[in-house]
This record gives structure tokens, C-alpha cells and sequence, in this order.
């Protein structure tokens, strides 16, 4: 039975009083991403596995061992996509995007799958919101894909240091990847087994490596930076030199790598340290290599994603601003069955206006019915039963402070006295309080949470 009423490990429920922050997050960022020029695209949650293994990487790859790949019924090897990169690279090649109009703004927000071995934070189906901006190869847009990272954490009011670095062009990087192989073949007994393996295709893989003996061996690594070649050397300057015009701030940080070729010059990261130390919740980069890679134009491309779960995560950790839940305004009780048809027509006449109403569905008694609407803390409530039907009135309360609106029950949404103008000047009410002078909003009270 536990199968039946547990989901599976690594997958998260979003309950319906939790859903507005994600309905907040994701609408913010498709937004800015809006103002930057970034629309919309959207992609299947499965592809050929052939997609992924040219995009993610070779087969030692930690993408690839936690892809969840089957056959379908085809037999057809189908993966669920690991990430949004592939797949948006994928469509725009397959639609033709890329042959006019230069560049390409596409941002997805998407489900991505991974294997994981389970540990906090680390969901098997998790969340990313990402762009992807193909054909241009200039400085500039590096430095706009960044500027909109930084930006969209403003405006969530996420506080997040920005990291960069530049690994080169496959020139440089034959120069590189040499004298990494040198420093750390040197000390090769002392690698950990994966770095022994990785040593001999891919050195930079080196550098990522969390086993404290790799790392301190990593410790006096050359640079990547020392090695760029004269183009790269003036890309990386045009970088930073477009985000200091802007006023971002960053640090240099040779450490970060991408140990898949198609990557090239910039990489960066931005990193919070409200959900642990240092974490990373935003990586992004140019992948000049990697459109031609998967059957497309030789075009050039900069990018990056963010999972939007450590994004919610650094948010609450932040004390970040999320507007009020949304909010039950009147709970419309009844006895008997003339009263319940009355309440149901008023309260359609309130969901047309726009407001949260309800009724009773349930046949409920009069007490349980206000119970439940405590609960779901409607703003006002009313009971209607014989005595209201023949006086043609009734009792609109207040919850918060018992004040007490007499309504007529048969006075059309737009007359006076009618259920809709109490709630409309209850209503205005408020705005003119807020106005008048400091008081509690909604927002205030959430942001102080
Ligand atoms: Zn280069
Ligand atoms: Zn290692």
C-alpha cells in the first residue's frame, strides 16, 4: 500500500497553500526575461537519447549515468530530459530559427530528470528556468545574458556574488589541458580513482573534484587564464569591461571549469551563501561549439540555467518579498435549501467581480460551515436561512473585527446595498486607510516573515 501513497523518492509535491510562491517565481522571471528580449519556448520532456549523449557529454559524464532513459514500445531509446539546453537547441534548429533574425532569445521553464543518489536539495525531478541566446559572438551578449541573472535576483531579492572566469577556445585550451596533465600526473598515485580515470581524456575534470587529496593537489594548478589566447584575452576584457559599464560587480574565479569541449570562454556562476556555504544558484556560459555539435549552423551561443527550487529555497532563507496569498473574501453560509440556491447565485455574482467566494457544498451545519470558513479565513461571512429570505436582507460580518453591513438580498451586483458594493467599499475602505497613514499591508507582513 505504501507505493500507492508515497510518491516516489526524489519527487516533490507543490500543496495548493504553497503554490503562489511558485506561481510568483515563475512569473517573474519569464517577465524580465520578457524585458531582455527572451521569449517563451517550450520543448518536449522527452527526447532521443542521441541528443543528450551529444550535448551532455561522453560516456563518463555524471549527466549521462543519471539520465533516465527506456525504450518505448517502438523500440526507440528515449530520455527524459537531464536539462534545457539540448532540447531548446534542438527545436530551434529543427524550426529554422537560426537562419535570420540573429540573434535568438528563447527561455524555458521547465521539469528536468535526474538520477541522483538522494540528498538534501538534490530532487530526481526538479525545476530550471534558463535562456539561450544563438548567433551572436560578442562580448556584449555575455555580458546581457549576465546583466539579466542579476537583475532577476534583484528584483526576487536574492543577494548572490557573481564568479567568472574564462576557459579559452579548443586553441588555448590544447596548451592548457597539457600543463594541467603535467601538474597533476606528477602526483597521480595519489588521485582518487575517478581523477586517475579522468586524467588521461579530460585533466579539467580534475579541477572539479570534491575529494580533499584532488583538491589539494589542485591547489597550485596552472590557470586557465594564463594560457588565453590573444582573441579570448580580448573577449574576457570586452566581458568585464561591458559589466563594470553596467555597475555588476564580480570576482574572478579560475576554479570554474566545464569539462565538456563545446564550452568556451565565458563561464560564470552566481553564488548565495543562504542555503549552505557557497552554493551555486546560477550557472551559465558560451558554448560556441556545441549548435554545430548537434547538427546545427556553425553559430555560437551564450546561456545559463538555475533550478528554481534552490532559488525558492535562498528566497525564504533571504527573507525575500512574496506576495499575499490569495484570499477567501466572503463565505456565504446557508440553511436549508431556498437559502443555499440564494447562496450560491450571490456568490457567482462575486466570482464574476473577480473575488474569492464560497458557499456550502458539502450540506453542512451552520456551525461547521463557519468553522470552515475561519479556517480558510474568509474575510466576511454571512448566514442565510428563512428569516433572511422573507426580510429580503441579511448580516454581512467582518471576521476580522465582528463590524456588521446589513446587504439586500435582492438587489442586482450594481445596485446599492447589494453583497457586491459591500465588498467593493469594504474594500476601498482599505485603500483609503493604507493611504491615510502606515498600517500593516499584506506585502509588509509577508516580507517581514
Ligand atoms: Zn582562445
Ligand atoms: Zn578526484
Amino acid at each position: 500500500m505504501a507505493i500507492l501513497t508515497k510518491g516516489p523518492r526524489g519527487t516533490q509535491d507543490v500543496l495548493p497553500s504553497q503554490s503562489y510562491k511558485w506561481q510568483y517565481l515563475e512569473h517573474k522571471v519569464m517577465e524580465i526575461a520578457g524585458l531582455y528580449g527572451f521569449r517563451e519556448i517550450r520543448v518536449p520532456t522527452f527526447e532521443h537519447t542521441e541528443l543528450f549523449n551529444r550535448s551532455v557529454g561522453d560516456t563518463t559524464d555524471v549527466v549521462q549515468k543519471e539520465m533516465y532513459t527506456f525504450e518505448d514500445k517502438g523500440g526507440r531509446s528515449i530520455t527524459l530530459r537531464p536539462e534545457g539546453t539540448a532540447g531548446t537547441l534542438r527545436s530551434a534548429i529543427e524550426h529554422g530559427l537560426l537562419g535570420d533574425a540573429l540573434p535568438v532569445k528563447a527561455a524555458y521553464l521547465l521539469s528536468a530528470f535526474r538520477y541522483e543518489k538522494p540528498q538534501a536539495g538534490r530532487l530526481r525531478e526538479f525545476h530550471q528556468f534558463g535562456v539561450e541566446m544563438l548567433g551572436s559572438s560578442a562580448a556584449a551578449s555575455d555580458a546581457e545574458v549576465i546583466s539579466m541573472v542579476f537583475h532577476l535576483f534583484q528584483a526576487l531579492g536574492i543577494q548572490a556574488k557573481l564568479e567568472l572566469n574564462s576557459i579559452g577556445c579548443p586553441t588555448c585550451r590544447a596548451n592548457y589541458q597539457k600543463a594541467l596533465y603535467e601538474h597533476f600526473a606528477a602526483r597521480r598515485e595519489e588521485l582518487c580513482d575517478t581523477c586517475k580515470d579522468r586524467l588521461e581524456r579530460n585533466p579539467m575534470r580534475l579541477l572539479d573534484c570534491k575529494s580533499p587529496i584532488c583538491q589539494q593537489i589542485g591547489q597550485g594548478a596552472p590557470v586557465m587564464l594564463d594560457f588565453l589566447c590573444e582573441e579570448c584575452t580580448a573577449h574576457f576584457a570586452q566581458v568585464k569591461a561591458r559589466l563594470e559599464a553596467m555597475g555588476i560587480a564580480y570576482e574572478i574565479n579560475p576554479k570554474i571549469v566545464r569539462g565538456l569541449d563545446y564550452y568556451t570562454k565565458t563561464v560564470f556562476e552566481f553564488v548565495s551563501d543562504k542555503i549552505g556555504a557557497q552554493s551555486t544558484i546560477c550557472a551559465g556560459g558560451r558554448y560556441d561549439g556545441l549548435i554545430q555539435q548537434l547538427g546545427g549552423p556553425a553559430l555560437p551561443g551564450v546561456g545559463f540555467a538555475m533550478g528554481l527550487e534552490r532559488i525558492l529555497m535562498t528566497m525564504e532563507a533571504s527573507g525575500s518579498p512574496f506576495p499575499a496569498q490569495p484570499e477567501c473574501m466572503v463565505y456565504l453560509g446557508s440553511m436549508g435549501d431556498a437559502a443555499g440556491a440564494k447562496a450560491a447565485q450571490l456568490v457567482e455574482q462575486l466570482r464574476q467581480e473577480g473575488f474569492w467566494a464560497e458557499c456550502d457544498t458539502v450540506g453542512r451545519s451552520v456551525k461547521a460551515q463557519m468553522k470552515y470558513a475561519n479556517k480558510l479565513g474568509a474575510r466576511f461571512s454571512a448566514i442565510l436561512g428563512d428569516s433572511e429570505l422573507e426580510s429580503g436582507t441579511a448580516d454581512l460580518k467582518k471576521m476580522d473585527d465582528g463590524s456588521v453591513t446589513q446587504i439586500r438580498l435582492d438587489a442586482g451586483p450594481d445596485e446599492p446595498g447589494s453583497l457586491v458594493q459591500a465588498v467593493y467599499a469594504s474594500r476601498l475602505d482599505e485603500v483609503a486607510g493604507a493611504l491615510a497613514g502606515p498600517g500593516e499591508t499584506a506585502d509588509s507582513k509577508n516580507a517581514n516573515r
